[in-house]
């Protein structure tokens, strides 16, 4: 389990700037979903044949696994890459727990916690998971940061100028709680704390447009991006009305027959590059394959998922960007499920590249990308 209490630090231990031991892992979820998100973290200790416990409060937006022995923060960064963890918007590695955290200081004990851990960074960030117990101390971790860093630099173990360290991240679950986390430049999410905060553009018909958006962001590297998202690749959007996904699509300058019985925004058809069809998205097919289809049609994820495979085997598609809804209840089960049938039905077709997040702008769902490997 976390270290229970803060425990000042009598001796501080030598300053380590290589191996950083850490406790386990912790990540940062939508609130609601930390059992998925532990149930994958144990998964992911299984593979990794690391022993530890998983837990992780209802609401809090936090999952964690404690190591039974622990284990240096370049192996931890090696076996639980974010990209293989679905319910995870950001992963972290901790080495101290504090509790007991008052108002009036914070700063003494996380310094102290610095202290005794030995530990070298290169830089610092204060931030909080989406939980309604932690979104208020937001403005504290706005206005503590650069003081933070100032009693930090008197220890010795802030070296800005050591870009090889890792960064530290104090993440505030509560404000008497803070997690001590570390991760590796590079590393995690690109957006602190894992929350991207996309402006919604003029024009879009939706708030669903920032999900796609941010999917491409996720899902694909930047160079796949500007690779197969150039103007005049052709697109379909199966279940797209209003029109949020393709006008994000248009927006790009990809050219978009979008699906659905209901009507598609004025503001969508008017970039003319957006052709709107009334049909059944389960069973119609373009009569040329595509670069991309995209599927937001809410069904059964089984369903959506056999629908995706369909159009890949049929190379009706070269790749694909769809949501999957999930039930209330074994979502990380469900999950499992869908990705075994896809890979199960695309195995003829040689290697697949299927990747999922639950995104910052998903719900009750999840995303998925999935192309055929080259
Ligand atoms: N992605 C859209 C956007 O950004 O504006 C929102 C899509 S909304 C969540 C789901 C859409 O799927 C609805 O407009 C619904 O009419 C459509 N839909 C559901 N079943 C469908 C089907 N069998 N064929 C075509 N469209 C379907």
């Amino acid at each position: 389990m976390p270290n229970p209490s803060y425990r000042p630090s009598t001796q501080p231990r030598p300053i380590a700037s290589q191996g950083h031991p850490c406790q386990g892992v912790l990540v940062i979820c939508r609130p609601g979903f930390e059992r998925d998100a532990a149930g994958e973290l144990e998964l992911a200790a299984d593979r990794a044949g690391l022993d530890g416990d998983v837990g992780g409060e209802p609401g809090s937006g936090i999952a964690h696994l404690t190591l039974m022995s622990p284990c240096p923060l370049v192996e931890l960064t090696e076996r639980f890459p974010l990209e293989r963890l679905v319910f995870a918007r950001h992963r972290l590695f901790w080495f101290d727990r504090l509790d007991g955290l008052s108002e009036g200081d914070r700063g003494t004990p996380l310094v102290a916690a610095m202290t005794q851990s030995g530990f070298a960074v290169s830089s610092t960030l204060l931030g909080t998971p989406d939980s309604d117990a932690a979104k208020p101390l937001s403005g504290f971790c706005r206005r503590f940061a650069a003081p933070f860093e100032r009693l930090l630099d008197k220890t010795n173990l802030l070296r800005p100028k050591k870009a090889h360290l890792p960064q530290l991240q104090v993440v505030f679950d509560s404000p008497t709680t803070a997690w001590m986390t570390l991760v590796t430049p590079g590393d995690g999410s690109p957006w602190p704390m894992g929350l991207p905060r996309l402006r919604m553009p003029a024009g879009a018909p939706s708030r669903s447009t920032l999900k796609l958006a941010e999917a491409f962001m996720t899902l694909l590297t930047p160079t796949e991006q500007e690779q197969l998202l150039r103007p005049g690749r052709k697109a379909v959007d199966l279940g797209a009305a209003p029109g949020g996904w393709s006008w994000q699509l248009a927006y790009r300058g990809l050219h978009v027959t979008a699906i659905d019985n209901g009507p598609v925004a004025p503001s969508v058809l008017a970039t003319g590059l957006v052709e709107h069809l009334r049909a059944d998205g389960f069973t119609w097919r373009p009569k040329r394959p595509v670069d991309w289809m995209v599927c937001d049609m809410v069904d059964q994820p089984a369903r959506v998922a056999q629908l995706i495979s369909d159009w890949i085997i049929g190379g009706h598609c070269k790749r694909a960007i769809f949501n999957l809804k999930l039930p209330m209840k074994r979502r990380l089960e469900e999950v499992l499920r869908c990705r075994a049938l896809i890979e199960g039905r695309l195995k003829e077709k040689g290697p697949v590249d299927l990747r999922f997040k639950q995104l910052y702008h998903d719900r009750e769902e999840i995303t998925g990308y999935i192309t055929l490997r080259q």
